[in-house]
């Protein structure tokens, strides 16, 4: 599905001039710190980690030209000219002429949902991101999925299981009434859905659909220069279009987005609101001051807002692109070879490992794949994180555990940070826990907190 590449498509378009040191630790201290911290990887501190997949966000590797731009940060409460970079590298590669910084994606996702949404409003999208679904609940909205069923398929083959399915959409927009349907939403890339790009077919679908019924169009953009690389590699006629022109005609369909630049920015903190209105600007703007900071820094620093300028031409590189989302790809093979079931089409930003299926002996009640994070960090010092069960928490109503379709251990690859080296611990790591996996036994709760319950949780092993 993903074209063949070549050694120098996948190499990385930049040699390193600074480096961290991580530790390597025995299998015997791991022992002893994961049951320290209650078999929950979240409270591990980031010295016991060797090589942490826990996210992507806001733990990629700044260039020496983001470093450059941090010392040219001008740190004026009004009118830093580094807002202007930022306004201006908005304007230029996504054609918004309207930019209001935040501190980062859930900050917009706040500010925007404020000016929008009323109570009873639902806002349609392609399996919003848990932040997002939360700012539209909070404002008493509802998030109506219309993902393509697809994307619960582990197994399909799709090109774009981001996708958004029209008829599910016609049909949300004809239950409520465009009066209440604020804005549509695309998330590109779909995170929740094991960042699963969106085609351009799609996208301009929804933008007819949207335009026709006079609803706004907005996008979740933390990846939308993954989602272009996706459309040039996979959706015929793009294939010879540079990835700015891509990004562009993407961007030509939508009246706004909001933006967490510590994803495709390459930044570790910040975020941004993008549109063409003016009215809707001096909203948000309004808004903004309330809750972020003046229009002109949003909560962030001068040199932050010079860092996300700059961050963002060098996300949108297709020699960056290429060879970031190849060593996504590379772990995913990796583990493919060795016969490790995961989710497929691998995605841009992350691998998923199916716990349910690689621990089928294990009841879903009992944690598979949290209990398989667990595995991973004891065999390796690797920190990877269940998307699954207890994410996904209990019935609010009814108080049951709810079981998800998918129960995954995500790997998540921070951007230039890691080399194709540590992607081959994990492969190596998860062959010894294959070779033990019969005798791994699941985990129950030993604190369990009443919200969020992943972050605070305590466990012990079943048979304790
Ligand atoms: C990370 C993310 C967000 C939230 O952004 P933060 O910067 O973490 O607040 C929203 N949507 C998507 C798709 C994301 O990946």
């Amino acid at each position: 599905m993903t074209k063949k590449l070549s050694a120098m498509d996948r190499a990385e378009p930049f040699k390193i001039k600074v480096v961290e040191f991580i530790k390597k630790t025995t299998r015997d201290y791991r022992e002893k710190k994961i049951k320290e911290v209650g078999y929950n990887v979240f409270f591990l501190t980031s010295d016991d980690i060797f090589i942490d997949l826990l996210t992507d966000s806001g733990v990629g590797a700044m260039s020496d030209n983001q470093w450059a731009g941090i010392m040219v940060g001008d740190e004026t409460y009004a009118g830093s000219r580094n807002f202007y970079h930022l306004k201006e590298a908005v304007r230029d590669i996504m054609g918004f002429p309207y930019t209001v910084p935040t501190h980062q994606g859930r900050g917009a996702e706040n500010v925007l949902d404020r000016v929008l949404i009323r109570e009873g409003d639902a806002v349609p999208g392609n399996k919003h991101f848990d932040t997002t679904k939360a700012h539209i609940e909070d404002k008493k909205g509802t998030a109506v999925d219309v993902t393509i069923d697809e994307v619960y398929e582990p197994e399909t083959l799709h090109p774009f299981k981001g996708n958004l399915d029209l008829k599910k959409l016609e049909k949300v927009i004809q239950k409520y009434g465009k009066e209440r349907i604020p804005y549509i939403l695309i998330t590109i890339t779909c995170n929740s859905g094991g960042g699963q790009p969106v085609s351009m077919e799609n996208i301009r679908q929804v933008h007819e659909m949207a335009r026709e019924y006079g609803i706004p169009l907005f996008y979740d953009a933390a990846r939308f220069a993954e989602n272009a690389w996706f459309i040039k590699q996979r959706e015929k006629g793009y294939e010879d279009r540079p990835i700015r022109e891509i990004v562009g005609e993407m961007m030509s369909y939508a009246d706004g987005l909001t933006m967490s630049a510590k994803k495709d920015a390459i930044v570790n903190i910040g975020g941004f609101i993008a549109m063409r209105d003016k009215e809707l600007y001096q909203k948000c703007a309004a808004m903004g001051v309330l809750f972020e900071g003046f229009p002109t820094y949003g909560g962030l620093a001068g040199r932050d807002l010079e860092a996300i300028a700059r961050g963002l031409y060098e996300g949108i590189r297709l020699d960056y692109l290429t060879s970031r989302i190849s060593q996504t790809h590379y772990l995913g093979n990796g583990l493919k070879d060795i016969g490790i079931p995961i989710i497929n089409p691998i995605g841009g930003h992350a691998v998923y490992v199916d716990g349910k299926k690689f621990l089928p002996h294990i009841p879903q009640t009992q944690f598979p794949s949290w209990t398989l994070s667990v595995e991973l960090y004891l065999e390796s010092g690797v920190r990877g994180v269940e998307i699954g069960t207890i994410l996904e928490g209990r019935d609010p109503k009814t108080g049951k555990e709810r079981l998800p379709r998918l129960d995954m251990m995500r790997l998540t690859i921070p951007r230039r940070v890691y080399t194709n080296n540590h992607m081959d611990v994990v492969v190596e790591a998860m062959e010894a826990i294959k070779a033990r996996k019969d005798d791994i036994v699941g985990l129950r709760f030993d604190y369990e907190p009443p919200v969020l319950r992943h972050f605070l949780c305590t466990l012990e092993r079943v048979n304790e």
